[in-house]
């Protein structure tokens, strides 16, 4: 048949809905708001809320993970929000925020006091973790594991009450300290934590760790499918151990696929954060970051990311992704949707000289020649024009097509021209070319007798508006950054910015920011979100060249 084969995930889903398990299918988003989303958070949300919308009823909830009290920020929860808009998907009714289950966490772990299956441990952290054992050797069961139903009551209720010190005591799970999976060797439940959050303020003195408190979120929420990363795996056993032994209205399954590594960059929000607060790039949105605000700065498309995220598949084996698929994803979107404009990165003038002074003629090109229906604009050409510095050389090889004296190129669009000279400067930089036109050649094939294979973008140097161009490349110069001995900061890309003086045709600057087109013959570019004012201060950020440069 002509439908794609489904991942395994998708499989097991239909599974559920074929048997009858489930009449529909419920997923969620849970990010912690204390960073900014990357483009592996994308993966995840391209999974759970792409599967919503591949079922009648089904839909993904987006839950805002903040049970920790440290410092969570509105910033983080509207980007957070704007990023998952942006790649085109909507929670509707449906946004939580596991801060508000903080009284059923705490009835939870009551009720697993009362059938003997928590215990308030006052052993230290070191003596926890020596007590813990290892793969090899069984766990040693606390002094306190014993203690009654009632003393264990009355602790927790003193915890709660804020009558002990951080680090103190602990609430833990009374499970098994030999079992062979360490996460069910007694894990703790809540820990004393003096913090103000930023919804329920001083109320609490005790909060939940994630493993008790997520398995919770998901079954208060109905969560038929709870999708997440590979490292979970392990932890699965006493996600199900939590939805057994507490008063859950509902039983979600954990299922776990692998996360989504880069090459050439990091994403941990730690250290996006680190590059951020030691002002390694100019901030979460920097279009040189994996966030999807960076991307997004960059001129990256949703429709290229979820391509992207598509191609990518969902699997259980974990790898790393060359950047390299995605920048095609890019490209290939930008190809087809991105209007074609003129703009020169590295100006040198051009002079045809039998050009009538003050002459201006309209040159005719096409807007997109991958979607006709964009139709073609008109350019004025005049007797002065910009072109790229490398479209000209002194003593090219053979097998260079484009201007040199005596050699004759197009100018895109209109004319042949022939060089006829060239000025240099003391130090020899070419400072202007000149040229003469071949009367009768715009729009007609190349005389005979002349050698005509190329042609070249152009800016009149009349019409032609200043842009700043950002040329970004990679923020790292190495595949694996996080492998690096040196750490990732001393791999950290020093060219991977360069801003250089542009000529852009007015086309090209009378737009609105956020505005794409495709420089011809040097890649896709978008009008910066922040500096670029229409007309004005043009500001181009350079989201693809045409090819890839990397390519070995
Ligand atoms: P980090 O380690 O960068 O802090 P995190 O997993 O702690 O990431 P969360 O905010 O908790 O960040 O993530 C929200 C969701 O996104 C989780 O369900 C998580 O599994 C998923 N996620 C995070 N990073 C990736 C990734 N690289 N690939 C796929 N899914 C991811
Ligand atoms: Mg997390
Ligand atoms: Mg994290």
């Amino acid at each position: 048949s002509d439908s794609p084969k489904l991942d395994f995930i998708r499989e097991i889903i239909a599974g559920d809905l074929a048997s009858g398990k489930h009449e529909t299918t419920i997923t969620r988003f849970p990010p912690e708001p204390n960073g900014y989303l990357h483009i592996g958070h994308a993966k995840s949300i391209c999974l759970n809320f792409g599967i919503a919308q591949e079922h009648p009823g089904a839909r993904c909830h987006l839950r805002f993970d903040d049970t920790n009290p440290e410092k969570e920020e509105t910033e983080y929860v509207e980007s957070i929000k704007t990023d998952v808009k942006w790649l085109g998907f909507e929670w509707g009714d449906n946004l939580y925020y596991a801060s508000n289950y903080f009284d059923f966490y705490y009835e939870s772990a009551i009720h697993l006091i009362k059938n003997g299956k928590a215990y308030v441990d006052h052993q230290t952290s070191e003596e926890m973790r020596a007590n813990r054992g290892n793969l090899t050797v069984p766990g040693t069961p606390s002094p306190y594991r014993d203690r009654s139903v009632e003393e264990n009551l009355d602790l927790f209720a003193r915890m709660k009450a804020g009558e002990f010190q951080e680090g103190e005591c602990i609430l833990r799970a009374k499970i098994d300290m030999a079992s062979p999976n360490l996460n069910l060797r007694d894990p703790a439940l809540y820990r004393i934590l003096h913090a103000e959050h930023h919804n329920t303020g001083d109320a609490w003195h005790i909060y939940p760790m994630y493993d008790f408190a997520h398995p919770l979120e998901d079954a208060l929420e109905h969560i038929t499918h709870s999708l997440c990363t590979l490292e979970f795996e392990n932890h699965r056993p006493l996600y199900d151990w939590f939805i057994d032994n507490c008063p859950v209205p509902s039983k979600p399954r954990q299922i776990e696929f692998a996360r989504l590594n880069l090459t050439y960059t990091v994403m941990s929000k730690r250290k996006l954060l680190q590059l951020v607060k030691e002002n390694h790039v100019s901030g979460w949105d920097d279009p040189r970051m994996p966030t999807i605000s960076g991307i997004r700065r960059r001129g990256y498309t949703p429709e290229a990311v979820r391509n992207f995220c598509k191609r990518v598949g969902i699997t259980k084996y974990n790898g790393t992704t060359d950047v390299a698929l995605l920048e095609y994803e890019v490209r290939d979107h930008l190809n087809k949707v991105a209007p074609r404009r003129m703009a020169v990165l590295e100006p040198l003038k051009l002079v045809l000289t039998n050009w009538p002074d003050g002459h201006e003629e309209d040159v005719e090109v096409v807007n997109n020649p991958e979607n006709p229906e964009e139709g073609t604009r008109r350019i004025a050409l005049t007797r002065e024009v910009w072109i790229e510095r490398e479209d000209f050389m002194e003593d090219p090889p053979k097998k260079f097509f484009r201007l040199g004296p005596e050699r004759h190129v197009r100018l895109r669009g209109g004319y042949i021209v022939k060089c006829t000279g060239y000025e240099k400067a003391d130090d020899g930089t070419i400072t202007e070319v000149r040229a003469e036109f071949l009367p009768g050649t715009m729009g007609a094939d190349t005389p005979e007798g002349v050698v005509c294979k190329a042609a070249i973008h152009w800016v009149s140097a009349t019409h032609g508006v200043d842009a700043e161009v950002r040329l970004y490349d990679r923020l790292f110069t190495v595949e694996d950054p996080d492998g690096e001995e040196g750490g990732f900061l001393s791999v950290i890309n020093p060219d991977a910015l360069k801003t250089v003086a542009a000529k852009v045709e007015p086309a090209a600057a009378d737009v609105e920011a956020g505005f794409r087109c495709q420089f011809e013959r040097t890649g896709y570019f978008i009008a910066d979100a922040k500096d670029h004012v229409p007309g004005t201060k043009v500001v181009y950020n350079r989201t693809v060249p045409l090819r890839d440069s990397w390519a070995k």
